[in-house]
């Protein structure tokens, strides 16, 4: 199973282009889309789970033409969306109970055996009898994801999970992700870096309505191998190393901004070369991309 995009497009009324010819092939396991605030990723997550219209293009999960046959592909597709409001005064046992009557599971006992299975998949089972109210933010998201998962998707889609989690709550979240993937497709939408590098067999970056860069991870680091290079410097030296160097991020390091460049030859001048990261490749693509548009 392949979830193929061909050439999706969207202009918004308003004349923004949200998507702009974007294809991807996306096979079974984690997949990252990776882009800053802005990209498209919701629009394009949006498209996928049929909850909105493309101009053009198409999208095929198999045999499946998500883009017309929506009644299709919502029986084999998991949503869990950005934000999603949940019935805060009863359990997360009953509300999924709920949910799976919703999803026309009818005999009781197959439901109560596939409510327990869920509640211990994502590690909410101890607390499955507490009201939803008090649930933390993490544990908000994981109930996401059982819901998500109750009609054993073929295709998860799950948009910008771990925005707002603290880095406890974000490893249970990868924990939980991280056991799916084998036999479904599973799209994680993110603005954050780590996601990726924890999760993702396969990504693409998008910036602005396009896809600047997809492929391997690893493979991806690769090809910026010995090109990355590091230095401390002063705040106010900043805006000289913009002018001389392609500096792709800076970061303060014991309140002192550390930048890394891009340089294809060693450039001196008190930098050393540092492993290139997944955040580098990240910067490298998001600098490059809007230096072409203001070039
Ligand atoms: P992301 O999820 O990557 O932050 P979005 O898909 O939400 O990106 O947005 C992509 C672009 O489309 C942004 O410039 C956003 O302002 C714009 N946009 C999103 N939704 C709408 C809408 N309903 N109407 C007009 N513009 C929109």
């Amino acid at each position: 199973m392949e979830l193929i995009i061909d050439n999706l497009s969207k202009t918004y009324s308003n004349g923004i282009k949200a998507l702009q010819n974007i294809s991807l092939e996306i096979p079974t396991g984690m997949f990252g889309l990776l882009g800053p605030n802005g990209a498209g990723k919701s629009t394009l997550m949006r498209t996928l789970s049929t909850l909105q219209e493309a101009d053009s293009g198409s999208v095929f999960l198999g045999d499946i033409d998500v883009l017309k046959q929506k009644n299709e592909l919502r029986q084999v597709l998991g949503y869990l969306p950005q934000q999603f409001g949940l019935y805060p005064k009863i359990s997360a046992e009953v509300l999924l109970n709920h949910f799976a009557v919703l999803k026309g599971i009818s005999n009781k006992s197959e439901r109560q055996e596939l409510v327990k299975a869920l509640l211990q998949k994502t590690n909410l089972y101890e607390v499955r009898q507490q009201n939803l109210k008090g649930y933390s933010g993490g544990m908000k998201q994981r109930f996401g994801i059982a819901q998500a998962l109750l009609n054993n998707p073929k295709l998860l889609i799950v948009d910008e999970p771990t925005a707002g989690l603290d880095p406890v709550e974000r490893n249970r979240f990868y924990n939980v992700l991280s056991e799916l993937g084998e036999h479904t497709v599973v799209i994680l939408s993110t603005h954050i870096v780590d996601d990726v590098k924890e999760l993702c067999t396969n990504m693409a970056i998008i910036n602005q309505g396009q896809v600047c860069l997809k492929g391997n991870p690893l493979h991806i680091i690769e090809d910026l191998k010995g090109k990355v290079y590091k230095k401390t410097i002063e705040k106010p030296e900043l805006d000289l190393y913009k002018q001389n160097y392609q500096v792709i991020s800076e970061k303060l390091f014991l309140g002192k901004p550390t930048i890394h460049i891009l340089s294809d030859t060693d450039p001196g001048d008190g930098f050393t070369g540092v492993d290139s990261s997944l955040e580098d490749v990240y910067f490298s693509q998001i600098f490059n991309y809007s230096n072409l548009k203001s070039n």
